[in-house]
């Protein structure tokens, strides 16, 4: 009867205590800083603030694992992973592969019919030949003999067999114009399954919300393309994603041109239309990819894509820092 007692008391008297709060947590992935924060209600009236704790630290775990897990998976650089296996065999034979790398490599595929090309993942082709922190980039011959390999056409995806298999014989994917978008997804869906609901992730320039900052928008902060630090504009978004492709992320600049990390498939060399693009939309790994497309097809061409698509905007800078945003986001 005491204990019965005793427990009622617990009870009440615990959960009258409100051990709800903000947990964040910011760690290096995929080459880039990724940042999570998220609201945790202690909705299920735990006992103790500590089961309550026990419950965010469980929650940012595993947020992290599934970060490092699908940069094991896609790296290009992880000699081990999935994707560097397809690299090494696919050009002489058809290669099995995941069901979830299947699906991320249709979605590819699909940006890049709509886009005509201005995003094909075979831009490794000739990327992998650059390397921006050595200030390193292929010759025009170089370019020359490897661009018949940019082709997105070349990848034959086999839906029955789940295999992958390239027509062409240097062929090269890679998937950084893509996967954080993937990443940032999926770790929202893992804090919205234990019932989160407001939460921000980011990878690198990626970032994901789920609800909004607890009565009020999140502020996301788009970074000014030629000063460090600074931010050019904060856009005010709730349960929305919004990916930033800029020209300073990773680049070197030799005889005054930029050689930065978004290759314009046609050409093989840098796309140098514009500095900075931000797009916008519900699903973090269309809006990856989309900003990376809309940076390749530059001002006119990419928001002319944007406006044919209703579920997303974009903001864009063009090289004398002015900004552009599509329809949607004008006042
Ligand atoms: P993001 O920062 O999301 O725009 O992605 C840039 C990354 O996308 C680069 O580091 C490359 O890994 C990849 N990438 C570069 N050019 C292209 C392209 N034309 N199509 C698809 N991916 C690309
Ligand atoms: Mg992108």
């Amino acid at each position: 009867m005491q204990r019965i007692i005793f427990f009622l008391f617990s009870y009440f008297f615990f959960s009258s205590v409100v051990f709800s709060q903000w947990y964040q947590d910011t760690f290096k992935v995929m080459g880039t800083l990724s940042h999570v924060e998220f609201w945790l209600d202690d909705y299920q009236h735990r006992l103790t603030q500590v089961d309550n704790q026990q419950q965010a630290r469980t929650l940012l775990l595993a947020v992290k694992e599934e970060m490092f897990r699908i940069d094991q998976q896609m790296s290009p650089y992880k000699q081990q992973s999935e994707l560097s296996r397809i690299n090494r065999l696919a050009s002489s034979q058809a290669v099995k592969i995941s069901q979830e790398l299947f699906d991320l490599l249709t979605v590819a595929q699909d940006i890049s019919r709509l886009s005509e090309g201005a995003f094909d993942i075979t831009y490794a082709s000739v990327g992998y030949q650059y390397n921006y922190r050595e200030r390193k980039k292929p010759s025009q011959s170089d370019i020359t003999k490897a661009l018949p390999a940019i082709n997105y056409q070349s990848i034959i995806l086999d839906r029955k067999q789940k295999t992958i298999r390239f027509k062409h014989a240097d062929v090269r994917i890679d998937l950084g114009g893509i996967a954080k978008g993937y990443a940032v997804k999926r770790c929202l869906e893992i804090l919205k399954k234990a019932g989160i609901e407001h939460a921000l992730v980011s990878a690198g320039g990626d970032t994901g919300l789920l609800g909004d900052r607890r009565g009020r928008p999140w502020l996301v902060g788009i970074k000014h393309p030629r000063a460090d630090h600074k931010t050019a504009v904060h856009i005010p978004l709730v349960d929305e994603a919004i990916s930033t492709s800029g020209d300073y992320e990773r680049y070197f600049i030799e005889d005054g041109v930029r050689y930065h990390h978004i290759i314009n498939p046609k050409t093989g060399d840098s796309a140098r239309a514009v500095v900075s693009v931000s797009v916008i939309g519900k699903d973090p790994t269309y809006v990856d990819a989309l900003s990376t497309t809309v940076f390749v097809k530059g001002l006119k061409e990419g928001l002319a894509l944007i406006e044919k698509l209703p579920e997303f905007e974009t903001i864009i800078i063009d090289k004398n820092q002015r900004l552009h945003f599509s329809s949607g986001l004008q006042p």
